[in-house]
Formats: structure tokens, sequence, C-alpha cells
């Protein structure tokens, strides 16, 4: 099975990834995930890309196809992947359709999780994460058991620069020019399953998994 999470940033495509991860057993395959690792690493690439992602802006087509080409040459997706974050622009979709043509393989679904502006703001505003385990909590909605301290790591919670409301601004634009109209790409396709990201995590997921088995 291989699904794409669409929509905003602040959705609760990542959450979402790593339940339907859980669920079905394939790999949950995040570019953001992929080049915050590289940026911690202090890799080439992550130098590369460091000021770019710092202030919300999106890496070039040309790094990010490469960095999925890459991870969808690696033997564990097999079975199938999610992908999330990816992809972001036309010129990623266009590539991704190519190169799984060229695996033989197909898209099953897109998920497009719809969640309205002001409470996508609200969610990235109030989020923090572990950096030792990337755990993510939220002030308010999901906060630890101790304000600003990892429940499993006992880690100072950080918030991710591009995450910081100078940058928030910066990424809903990019989303809106350059994201949004992978929903039509995706519709013109017949693959989209529109899904309300509103409730809670396992209340979301439950919808998820009702658009796929209707959808299959
Ligand atoms: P995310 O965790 O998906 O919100 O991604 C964090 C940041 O990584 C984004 O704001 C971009 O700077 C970069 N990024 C992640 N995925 C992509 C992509 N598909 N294309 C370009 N940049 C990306």
């Amino acid at each position: 099975m291989i699904l794409i999470l669409l929509g905003p940033p602040g959705a609760g495509k990542g959450t979402q990834a790593k339940l339907l991860a859980r669920e079905y057993g394939i790999p949950h395959i995040s570019t953001g995930d992929m080049f915050r690792d590289h940026k911690a690493r202090g890799t080439e690439l992550g130098k590369k890309i460091q000021a770019i992602m710092d202030a919300g802006g999106l890496v070039t087509d040309d790094v990010t196809n490469a960095l999925v080409k890459d991870r969808l040459g690696r033997p564990d997706v097999g079975p199938g992947f999610i992908l999330d974050g990816y992809p972001r622009t036309t010129a990623q979709a266009e590539y991704l359709e190519a190169l799984l043509q060229s695996m033989g393989r197909h898209i099953d679904r897109v998920l497009s999780y719809e969640v309205a502006e002001e409470l996508v703001v609200e969610r990235i505003s109030g989020r923090r994460s572990c950096p030792k385990c990337g755990a993510v909590y939220h002030v308010s909605a999901n906060p630890p058991r101790a304000p600003g301290v990892c429940d499993r790591e006992g880690a100072a919670l950080v918030q991710r620069d591009d995450d910081r409301p100078e940058n928030v601004k910066k990424r809903m634009q990019e989303y809106a020019d350059k994201t949004w109209p992978l929903k039509r790409f995706y519709q013109e396709r017949g693959k989209v399953a529109e899904i309300e990201g509103v409730g809670t995590p396992d209340g979301i997921l439950a919808a998820t998994k009702l658009a796929l088995g209707a959808a299959r």
C-alpha cells in the first residue's frame, strides 16, 4: 500500500503517519524528518539546507527528489510506504509519478487532511519536541507530565526553529502557493480522500481507516 499524506503544516500528518505505519507495518517516510536528521548530524546536505529550512522555505526539488529516490531504493519499501511531507510541489509530484512508474508501482491513496488555518497556526505554535527521542507534545493539547520535559527521556523539550511564529507565516504561504495545487493534481487522478483533521489522534485515525476501507 502506497499512501501520500497531504495537508498544511500542523495538520497532524506526522502523527497520523506514525499511527498508520504501525497499523499497516509499512515505513513512514518523512522528508522533513530526513532533512532534520541531516541538519542535526551536520552533513554536507544538512549544512546546505539549514538556512532554507529554518526560515520556513522549501528545499529545492532536485535535492528533495534525490533524497526520496534514494530512500525508495531501500528494500523495506517492498510492502508499501507512507509519504509525509512529500511531494510538496507539482514538480515533485510529477517526479514521483515517473519514479513509481519506473518501479512498476503506483499510489493507492492520497489522504488530504482538512484543518482550518487558525487551528493549524495554534497547533504549530504550541508544538514542542524531545531532541532525544523525537516525541511530539503540545503545550496545552498534549502536554508532558512535567512542563517542558519529555516523559520518556527527561530531556528539555525544544521548539523547532521553523515552528517559531516568524517562520510559520512563510511556511503557510509556501503551502498555499506550492502544495495546495497538489490536491487538484491528485483529484484529477481520482486518488484523493478528504479527512477532517480535527479531533483526537485516535479519532482521526479511525476516520482515515474508514476512508481507506471505503476506497479499497
Ligand atoms: P515538515 O516536517 O514536513 O514540515 O518539513 C520541515 C521542512 O523541511 C520544510 O519546511 C522544508 O524546509 C523542508 N521540507 C520537507 N519536505 C520537503 C519537500 N518535500 N520539499 C521541499 N522542502 C521540504
